[in-house]
């Protein structure tokens, strides 16, 4: 069966097409700045890659590019959307209701829109996808897969905020947690590589991209995360600031007489490794700045490395002790530099470094762990794609 993947962000919808019988990726593409003057797809397929430039006004426009995209004559990869068993959306906010991929039917699409003050931006672009591929493939399944869903195993002391309960039971204020595909991804991907039982693993997997997220799993459950009701909370990212005290928003927003809304819009757009470092919201620019002596650019590293490490001593006190420090994600699975410097001075955990192995480990499954190292220190390239699909030909088929 060959599934298709939708990720549609608020201007923007990310695809692939995956064929399930040797798990292959057979095209993938973007399409950009919908709703902007200069819209953009971009798709690779066949070993050939094109891209059409246009005005796109909305996401049922982008969707109807990206089906030609994969029809077309030339550069397409099927004859007709028949071909195509399942179409699975990455919904970011499942609220507390998802705990695993769903098939879309009414009630579901209900759920999202529901969600939708939850996740303003995303939830209403990931329906617009679900609409418009409807109208496309009426007959085609399509299965909903939320960012939020795997942290639905928290327990209450980790995902309750500390307001008063009223806010909790009417407006369902709590953590719900985010990258939820990834995580899961690599909490199953762990124990095959190491050729142990989940049961008997403690994983902090950190999950280092432009957003970035860290995760306490045990016994391949989630147990706590660090991001929050959005996004926005946790470690420093690209461009959000992660988690500070909230007085802040309140002193800017009567300082510069601007409301809650413009406040956390500079709070996701504008902070983080950006704001800080003056530079850019990309690591390796970031880097690159820091090494020719930007000290605002090496403030944001700082942060974003001791961030991690708090991260790190604190989910080890969760799950009381470690057996596994994983990196994942852009940064996490690139940037040597940064996972040493995270992990040095983890020795009194039982966390010793292979500092030479690490440094040549870019972008594959590696363990760089010291040999006498008692916690396993690993990077596993994250496939979100990968694990969405596996779940859809499961529901599908069990359908
Ligand atoms: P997204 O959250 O958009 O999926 P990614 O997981 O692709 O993001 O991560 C993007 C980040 O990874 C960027 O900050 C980028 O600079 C960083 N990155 C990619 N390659 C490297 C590298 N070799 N060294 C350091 N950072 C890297």
């Amino acid at each position: 069966m060959k599934i298709l993947i939708v990720n549609a962000g608020s201007s923007s919808l990310k695809y692939q097409l995956i064929d399930m019988a040797d798990e292959s990726t057979i095209a993938k593409g973007l399409v950009e700045k919908i709703g902007l003057e200069n819209g953009k797809l971009k798709h690779k397929g066949n070993g050939k890659e094109f891209v059409v430039e246009k005005k796109i006004d909305n996401h049922v426009i982008a969707t109807q590019m990206m089906l030609e995209a994969l029809t077309d004559a030339e550069h397409g990869v099927v004859k007709s959307m028949d071909e195509i068993g399942a179409v699975d959306h990455r919904v970011l906010h499942g609220g507390a209701k998802f705990t695993e991929s769903v098939i879309v039917n009414p009630e579901v699409e209900a759920a999202i829109e529901e969600n939708i003050p939850l996740g303003p931006l995303h939830n209403p672009a990931n329906l617009a996808g679900i609409r418009a591929c409807r109208e496309v493939m009426p007959n085609t399944p399509m299965v909903a897969v939320f960012d939020t869903a795997f942290h639905m195993t928290m327990p209450p002391k980790a995902y309750r905020y500390g307001v008063p309960k009223d806010y909790y039971t009417r407006l369902k204020v709590r953590r719900y947690g985010f990258h939820g595909t990834s995580h899961r991804y690599v909490a199953a991907r762990i124990p095959e590589y190491l050729g142990k039982k989940p049961e008997k693993l403690r994983i902090i997997n950190c999950h280092l991209g432009n957003g970035s997220s860290v995760c306490a799993i045990n016994a391949g459950k989630c147990v706590d995360t660090s991001m929050g009701i959005t996004p926005l909370e946790g470690l420093l990212m690209g461009t959000r600031c992660g988690s500070m005290d909230p007085a802040v928003v309140q002193y800017i927003c009567n300082q510069d007489h601007i409301d809650v809304n413009q406040m956390l819009e500079i709070c996701n757009k504008k902070s983080g490794l950006l704001g800080i470092s003056g530079v850019s919201s990309d690591m390796r620019e970031v880097w690159a700045a820091a090494k020719a002596g930007n000290e605002d650019a090496q403030t944001a590293i700082d942060m974003l490395a001791e961030g991690v490490r708090k991260y790190i001593g604190a989910y080890a006190a969760v799950m009381n002790g470690v057996d596994v420090i994983s990196f994942t994600a852009g940064i996490g699975e690139n940037d040597a530099e940064l996972r040493a410097r995270i992990l040095t001075g983890f020795e009194y955990l039982g966390a010793k470094m292979d500092y030479e192995k690490n440094a040549v480990t870019r972008g594959i499954e590696a363990d760089v762990s010291a040999a006498d190292s008692k916690v396993k220190i690993l990077v596993i390239p994250t496939n979100e794609e990968l694990a969405i699909a596996r779940d859809t030909l499961q529901l599908v088929t069990n359908a």
